[in-house]
């Protein structure tokens, strides 16, 4: 009685599995077929024709690990983002235009794209430190809390309005070193007359601290070191130092970057060439700069943290802090120089206003977050040895 019951139903079961699986069968034909047609009509199709090419040029030797891997990145993510259909080609200081050409010569047009550090461009519009980095401000974590919801991209979208330029940030080192030096510092006369390689506008710092700062490009301060031009050097950190073997020229490697703390690149597009694109590839143009962004500060973060340790095993570098006399120095005449500054340029008085609001309120904020959470944690786990005696 039981088994009359139970055999239709294994009937019906298996008719529907068959039914099922000969429409599954029927339906992959029709989706092969189809894929085999064109999709589209072949007029509608893109052609080699409208592949768009850019020069992107850098203010990098061509080939630097981190900083000039970072347009190398961003020109591969738009090639690949945009099916090859906006292809960036990159270009080192020095191929097309020398490294602190590279602003003029994409607000020109000669270039579509460049990637560099804003505050070399400090002659021209003296505001733009800003968007590298303030001695003795904001970390990077910080300074992209502030460009990207804090009000700091926008000025500095009208910033470099008036030449035709669109900046992003295009990456971060995150804390620098203070530097490789061939004399040990003591106190603040240490600095007088020390020749330093040092930028923006911690160069006008060291120079009231009683240095004097010397304007030199990556490419050239190995050589610069090793012959005796000058005394000192900062560059980047253990990372992009190792690559340029300031090791071998500089003898004790001074900690922190009270200059640059959180130093930012920028991703820079001629106004005219991002507005003649489609909406799509301006927009894949975006979306690489901001990952380009992300992603810089994480190559800096791991192979700084490795080269520090290559550094200290293989090169016997002697790491050490600047005294606190220098430090407060270098503070006293950063906080006269940001004042001059501020008085003598009206966007610099903006955007000082908006930076410094942003950062009081951030250092609130990271005093209970950031550095409670770091001091906690080294309460509690074995010291770190880095420091020479
Ligand atoms: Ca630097």
């Amino acid at each position: 009685m039981r088994e009359k019951q139970i055999l239709p139903v294994v009937i019906v079961a298996l008719t529907g599995a068959l039914v099922a699986v000969i429409a599954l069968w029927t339906l992959d034909r029709v989706d092969s077929s189809q894929l085999d047609r064109p999709q589209n009509d072949v007029s509608e199709m893109s052609s080699p024709t409208d592949v768009i090419e850019w020069k992107l040029v850098t203010t990098w030797p061509k080939g630097l690990p981190g900083l000039g891997a970072a347009p190398e990145n961003f020109a591969r993510r738009v090639n690949e983002a945009s099916g090859g259909r906006l292809r960036i080609k990159v270009f080192g200081a020095g191929e097309i235009v020398p490294a602190f050409e590279v602003f003029d010569a994409v607000s020109r047009g000669v270039a579509e794209a460049g990637h560099g550090a804003a505050y070399y461009w400090k002659g021209k519009i003296p505001a733009a430190v800003f968007y590298t980095a303030v001695p003795f401000g904001m970390t990077a974590q910080e300074a992209n809390g502030w460009l990207h919801y804090g009000g700091g991209l926008p000025l500095w979208r009208e910033l470099y309005a008036p030449f035709g330029v669109i900046p992003y940030a295009g990456g971060s080192t995150g804390v620098q070193m203070a530097g490789w030096f061939n004399k040990r510092l003591n106190n603040r006369a240490d600095l007088a007359g020390l020749k330093m390689r040092i930028p923006g506008l911690a160069g006008e710092v060291f120079d009231a601290a009683g240095g004097s700062a010397v304007r030199i490009a990556g490419g050239e301060v190995y050589t610069s070191m090793q012959t005796g031009v000058i005394d000192a050097v900062e560059w980047v950190g253990p990372y992009n130092d190792r690559t340029l073997g300031l090791m071998e020229v500089g003898e004790y490697y001074y900690y922190p970057g009270w200059h640059e703390p959180g130093a930012m690149l920028e991703t820079i597009i001629n106004a005219e060439a991002l507005a003649a694109l489609p909406e799509d590839l301006q927009a894949i143009v975006r979306i690489a700069a901001r990952a380009t962004n992300t992603d810089m500060l994480d190559d800096f973060t791991a192979n700084n943290s490795e080269s520090l340790q290559i550094l200290l095993r293989d090169f016997d570098t002697q790491v050490l802090p600047l005294p606190d006399d220098v430090m407060d120095a270098l503070y006293e005449q950063s906080q006269v120089a940001i004042q001059a500054l501020v008085d003598a340029d009206p966007m610099a008085k903006k955007i000082a206003a908006s930076y410094f609001t942003f950062a009081e309120k951030v250092r609130a904020y990271h005093e209970i977050s950031e550095r409670a959470y770091l001091n906690g944690r080294d309460r509690l786990l074995p010291p770190v040895e880095v420091t020479a005696e």
